[in-house]
């Protein structure tokens, strides 16, 4: 996520991101006005609010009502080193939670991704540039990017990398857990900001060419209408097939689907589209599988899907009609 600083008054200092303006000022001891948070308080407020962000999502998912739920944090300084401090989070429980969710409350609690990325040490890195919008992002033009993820696993790196970004929309098929990775629940929608920008479609082992169809015109499309992306990238995984690991899908499937990203690209942004392979265990569905996206993509005829083996029966009642018809 990109956040923009501008310098205002004095000490004030305003951030901005996507629809957000947060100001910072400093207390009058520091030489600023006191009118605001200062830039460390609300670090501080973010690693607490992230707290009880994990402890909401537990007692949401739960049934649990949080009203009587306290959750409170004091950063503790050491007097030799003021850059070392102890994060005190305390939680108070009201007495008709269960041991379980307690137990569960404080594990989500470990969960925060504040707490996680200080533990893991952020890479700082500082540079000066000649013009700050010559960035990656303002070269390739795109502020909306839609990735697609049609490979019978869960793109849990692709979620995770974009959890939190409302720039991103994932929307991601898969066979359902406990299929490896085994992530990818249908409540997994993504965190703050990025929340309800992350959509998965876990499915049974057999799904096929109709109920992939179905996804992808019935929540796929309205999502990317709503959306309105830039880029579409997608992660073109041929084995779903039925030659392959998990799932149903026919050459038309792939073609169908296909069809689909390329109308979503062409409506929202130019055709801009981009296939990468991902899993394709079966050397020859995955080569007839790209095959078929790159006729698609070439102009080539996409078919009606139908349930698998009803188009072999029509032909077989139509070479076989005549037998029974009486003259
Ligand atoms: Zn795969």
């Amino acid at each position: 996520m990109e956040i923009n600083v501008n310098f205002l008054d004095n000490l004030r200092l305003e951030a901005k991101f996507d629809d957000f303006t947060v100001i910072t000022d400093q207390p009058i001891r520091y030489k600023g006005d006191g009118s605001a948070p200062s830039p460390f308080d609300y670090f501080l407020a973010s690693s607490a609010m992230c707290a009880a962000y994990f402890v909401k999502v537990y007692c949401k998912a739960r049934d649990i009502p949080t009203d009587n739920i306290r959750l409170s944090q004091n950063n503790i300084v050491d007097p030799e080193n003021r850059y070392n401090q102890i994060f005190r989070i305390q939680v108070e429980l009201p007495e008709d939670i269960s041991d379980k969710d307690r137990q569960g409350i404080l594990r989500s609690i470990d969960r925060c991704t504040v707490k996680k990325v200080i533990q893991t040490g952020p890479e700082f890195q500082i540079e000066q540039v000649e013009n700050l919008d010559e960035d990656a992002q303002a070269k390739l033009g795109c502020q909306r990017i839609l990735i697609v993820d049609w490979d019978v696993h869960h793109g849990n790196g692709t979620q995770d990398i974009f959890w939190a970004d409302p720039d991103v929309l994932f929307f991601d098929t898969h066979c359902a857990a406990p299929f490896y990775p085994g992530s990818g629940n249908l409540n997994e929608v993504g965190a703050g900001l990025g929340e309800g920008y992350t959509v998965n479609v876990p499915l049974p082992e057999s799904a096929g060419d109709i109920a992939m169809e179905k996804a992808f015109r019935d929540i796929l499309i309205p999502a990317a209408d709503r959306f309105e992306p830039d880029l579409v990238l997608v992660s073109a995984g041929t084995d779903p097939h039925h030659n392959d690991m998990a799932f149903n899908l026919s050459y038309n499937g792939f073609a169908v689907l296909t069809s689909i990203v390329l109308g979503i690209a062409e409506k929202h942004c130019d055709g801009r589209l981009v296939l990468v392979l991902e899993g394709g265990y079966n050397l020859t569905s995955l080569a007839r599988g790209v095959h078929t996206m790159l006729s698609v993509l070439a102009g080539g005829d996409v078919p009606e899907l139908m349930e698998c083996g009803l188009r072999e029966v029509l032909e077989a009642a139509e070479f076989h009609r005549d037998a029974f018809e009486e003259e």
